[in-house]
């Protein structure tokens, strides 16, 4: 199915559509040039940074940055800036295929990512062109090193609450205030900080790191991505000019906002390469070490780790690039020529909120649990530091705290689905009627065609499972729904396993239709996945009517929801041991993308 009809999606109508019928890209598309790309990337990862993994994670600042050079030299930091200033202006899935490999030593990958993604695309999307001329041919070959600056000691989750201020006095703004946590403040040369102008006017500037006023702190001491450097940046009467503001004044929010929506796929994306890596060692580590005569992948509860986190990379790309493919398409339909081109880019990736900020708590979640798998398949060893698994999981502990806690991100996933669909955005009124004159009647298996029927099937019950939950939610909480936090939550996470099930089963489907050669693994880790999180969906369905009615209320709602629970596990079990019998034969993760 071609992507060009994309420009019409709205984000989070993957729950309103059959599956199938939104356009879909998957990772098996990508044409030799980002192919290309990320093989450069890749041959930089295994020949410069991963084996400095260990100076790099004493805080080897200097080898940060000379790493970051040598990355500017390759082109590698210039992917996401245009032509016009010296970057390549790739589209955003090339960007993340590089990024994927850029992820897979955690400090570098926290370091690559701050620069390339918070630290310079503000620029990019809101800078003027005299600004962009000052600065993104420098970022875009390496000379210069980017952060970025929106959190303080009193504002994280709650940015706007921030108490840094801008004061114009005369030709210069006058910054007073103190940053938290700013990762690459150890060497950058351009800081975008967050301010207010008159305590309100929230807004964006761009700060370098000679101008007169600014300093940073010590370096955190961190539990984990310990070779990136995290500190404060203290503004004392900081003097900058004043055609350094950023964006429009009072619009800083947009910025601060828009930005971290890239930042949140783009940490999807690097968790699905940190999960590569860890089950790229778990594998080997496990056919190596021996107990009661055997290998400890022969055992079914090893093979259940190993299948579960090839079916975490399997699925977490298919739905990563079915978001970016979103994006680029929607990227595409607006022009850098256009005087409004910042503007129009970053309100085509609003729309994709929803599935954003999935991929990031989907991925961080998933990474962190392939982590800690990896410290159980290791046993003693997992947990000692000689060991890489206990690195990977103290590293990647931090994915679901930044770019918005995960917490935050459950509010949105949910919070957004509703407020669109308040405004008429998303017809989710009328699907839930549609649902409801369906309980008598429910989509059968057999109304369902091709390989994966079966499991379509499972997909469209999911929706209307979290349809009957949430509809209630709506009708019995109304307006206080929002501030109702774990009924947001579960919603989110329903909306999150439809989303990731829908893009799981598209890819297989795609590829058993083509004939690829690893189609059968696939199938496999596809009806593997939706074997638990269709259950995950019923469950959480169940619970959240729970959460809102009791009595003969909730019995008549679990009697809508079992309505649409005509779906049969198959077992688990067989479908790990098929899986990662695969792995073991072939000693890795076998679908290559490059
Ligand atoms: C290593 C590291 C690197 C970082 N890099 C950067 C950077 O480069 N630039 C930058 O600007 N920031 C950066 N941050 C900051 C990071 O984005 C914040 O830590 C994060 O947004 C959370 O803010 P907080 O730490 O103040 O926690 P808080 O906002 O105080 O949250 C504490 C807890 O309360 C929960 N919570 C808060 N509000 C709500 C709510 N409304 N409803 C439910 N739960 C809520 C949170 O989910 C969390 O569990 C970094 C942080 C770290 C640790």
């Amino acid at each position: 199915m071609s992507t060009t009809a994309t420009d019409q999606i709205k984000g989070g109508s993957f729950l309103l559509t059959p599956l199938g019928h939104l356009p879909q890209f998957t990772p098996e598309e990508f044409g030799d040039d980002a192919k290309e790309f990320a093989r450069a990337a890749r041959d930089f990862m295994q020949g410069e940074v991963i084996p400095r993994d260990e100076e790099i994670d004493k805080l080897d600042l200097p080898l940060s940055v000379k790493l970051m050079k040598q990355a500017g030299e390759l082109g590698l930091l210039g992917l996401e800036i245009p032509e016009a200033y010296e970057g390549m202006d790739v589209d955003k899935r090339t960007a993340m295929l590089v990024l994927e490999e850029m992820s897979k030593q955690g400090s570098f990958a926290v370091t690559y990512s701050a620069n390339c993604g918070i630290g310079t695309l503000p620029l990019v999307y809101f800078g003027t062109d005299a600004q962009k001329k000052a600065y993104l041919p420098k970022l875009a070959t390496g000379e210069w090193l980017a952060a970025y600056a929106l959190t303080e000691p009193g504002s994280g989750s709650d940015a706007l609450g921030a108490k840094a201020t801008a004061v114009l006095d005369g030709d210069h703004w006058v910054l007073n205030g103190t940053k938290m946590w700013i990762t690459n403040a150890g060497f950058a040369d351009l800081f975008t900080i967050f301010a207010k102008v008159d305590g309100q006017h929230f807004s964006a500037f761009l700060v370098e790191k000679t101008d007169p006023g600014i300093s940073t702190g010590a370096e955190e001491k961190k539990m984990g991505i310990k070779g990136s450097s995290t500190r404060a940046v203290i503004l004392e009467n900081c003097r900058i000019p004043k055609d350094r503001l950023l964006g429009e004044l009072g619009k800083g929010h947009k910025i601060a906002f828009g930005i971290l929506n890239i930042g949140r796929f783009k940490l999807g994306v690097g968790s699905v390469g940190g999960m590569k890596r860890i089950l790229e060692y778990t594998i080997k580590y496990t056919s190596e070490r021996f107990q009661f005569g055997k290998p400890i992948n022969s055992f079914g509860l090893i093979q259940q780790k190993l299948a579960d986190m090839a079916t975490k990379i399997f699925v977490g790309e298919a739905l990563n690039y079915r978001t970016i493919g979103y994006l680029d398409d929607a990227l595409h339909a607006t022009s850098w020529d256009s005087p409004t081109a910042g503007a129009d880019k970053m309100a085509a990736i609003d729309e994709f909120t929803i599935e954003c900020s999935i991929s990031k708590v989907w991925g961080s979640e998933a990474l962190f649990a392939t982590a800690d798998e990896a410290v159980q398949a290791f046993g003693g060893y997992g947990f000692s530091a000689e060991y890489p698994p206990e690195k990977a999981q103290r590293d990647c502990r931090i994915n679901r705290i930044f770019e918005g806690t995960n917490e935050i991100n459950r509010l949105l996933i949910a919070g957004t689905l509703l407020k669109r669909a308040m405004k008429g955005d998303l017809p989710l009124l009328q699907f839930g009627q549609q649902v409801a004159k369906e309980i008598a009647n429910p989509p059968k298996a057999g109304d369902f065609t091709g390989p994966l029927a079966r499991l379509k099937h499972g997909v469209e019950l999911s929706k209307r499972q979290c349809m009957v939950a949430a509809g209630l939610a709506v009708q019995v909480l109304g307006q206080k729904l929002v501030d109702n936090q774990e009924v947001m939550a579960r919603m989110s996470n329903m909306l999150t396993e439809i989303y990731a099930m829908e893009s799981a089963i598209v890819r297989a489907e795609r590829m058993l239709e083509n004939g690829h050669r690893w189609a059968e693994i696939a199938r496999d880790m596809t009806e593997l996945y939706v074997n638990e999180s269709w259950h995950r969906v019923h469950g959480d369905s169940r619970m959240l009517c729970a959460d809102v009615v009791e009595g003969e209320a909730l019995r008549h709602a679990l009697a809508g929801v079992k309505a649409f629970a005509e779906f049969h596990p198959t077992s688990s079990a067989r479908l790990r041991g098929r899986i990662a019998s695969q792995l073991i034969q072939r000693g890795s993760y076998p679908i290559e993308i490059i």
